[in-house]
């Protein structure tokens, strides 16, 4: 049903008491590993959600590769267009210290390798799909070929435009649903999106670029949807947040999921939104992402 062209990534979390400064040496209080990338993020979300997803993209030669396929396999995640190419799996290093501030560096590896050349063999897969989601985590002319070969097979096209740099919005007229965040918005748009009525603003100089509908989602405060037919707010579920790590992208996944099995617009958001508010009650990543059951229990309630 879904495809996802994108990123995989292992993380690497390293808890400290202070960031280190420069020259300086610190030990760790805590070192986890976990997977991560956008694009394998928002593949395992909406596989949670019930759909049929393949994940395309590219892992390294080294052991990470190994257990990150083992581990999307294990998630009903379709890994049989993820090449694996000689050298370093993509790896992010992520430091958080004990006000929960990270620093993040992220080294690219396989993701980097990517080619349009490697996307040839999916065109079965998009002839079936309903839907094409991509981030900006590989190099941007491999993302911008799918889409094109997307739409002229009037696969709904779903880009969510992080990170933001280098984001071309010449690109947005070929989008059909375009999903941001605060950041991402204020950077395509120079507009800031702080309250209501500013992001309701971003959202439509967004459509006024040529997008053709927008998702702006505002953390805690819920989230925006806006095409040329209106506009849609949802408050966000009340939850007590203790890491919002992978909120955008457990929405992302859920909300291609309820789309592509036919849900209307507005409960698309409100299932995205529900699975989203679980996402932050937990720690991690892909650990953190919930299941079909649990978001229509929080949606029932
Ligand atoms: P990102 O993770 O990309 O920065 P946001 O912070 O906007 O994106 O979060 C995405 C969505 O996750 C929000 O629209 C909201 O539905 C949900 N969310 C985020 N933080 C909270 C929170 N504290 N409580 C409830 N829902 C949240």
């Amino acid at each position: 049903d879904i495809l996802v062209v994108g990123s995989i990534n292992m993380d690497i979390i390293n808890k400290v008491e202070r960031h280190p400064s420069v020259g300086e040496t610190i030990s760790a209080l805590e070192t986890e590993t976990g997977p991560g990338g956008k694009g394998a993020n928002q593949a395992v979300a909406a596989s949670r959600m019930g759909s049929q997803v393949t994940l395309a993209g590219a892992v390294g030669t080294d052991s990470y590769g190994e257990e990150l396929l083992a581990l999307l396999n294990g998630e009903n995640v379709n890994t049989e267009r993820i090449m694996v190419k000689e050298g370093l799996t993509g790896l992010a290093f992520i430091t958080v210290n004990g006000a929960g501030h990270n620093h993040i560096i992220v080294s690219p590896g396989a993701n980097e390798k990517l080619s349009e050349a490697d996307l040839l063999p999916l065109m079965p897969e998009l002839n079936q799909a309903k839907a094409l989601i991509v981030q900006n985590e590989i190099p941007w002319a491999v993302s911008a070929y799918i889409i094109k070969e997307a739409r002229a097979r009037n696969v709904k096209v779903l880009v969510n435009p992080a990170p933001v740099e280098h984001f071309p919005v010449t690109i947005l007229p070929s989008i059909d649903l375009l999903i941001v965040n605060q950041h991402e918005s204020e950077a395509l748009t120079g507009l800031q999106a702080k309250d209501h009525v500013q992001a309701v603003q971003a959202a439509q100089r967004l459509l006024d670029l040529g997008a053709n509908a927008v998702v702006l989602t505002l953390g805690e405060q819920g989230v925006i949807y806006l095409d040329r037919n209106g506009e849609y707010f949802r408050e966000a579920f009340q939850v007590s947040a203790v890491d919002t790590t992978a909120a955008g992208d457990t929405f992302i996944g859920a909300l291609a999921s309820s789309i592509v099995k036919g849900k209307a617009t507005q409960e698309a958001v409100d299932w995205a939104c529900a699975a989203a508010a679980i996402c932050v009650t937990r720690k991690g990543a892909i650990p953190s992402i919930p299941y079909w059951e649990e978001v229509r229990a929080l949606i029932e309630e």
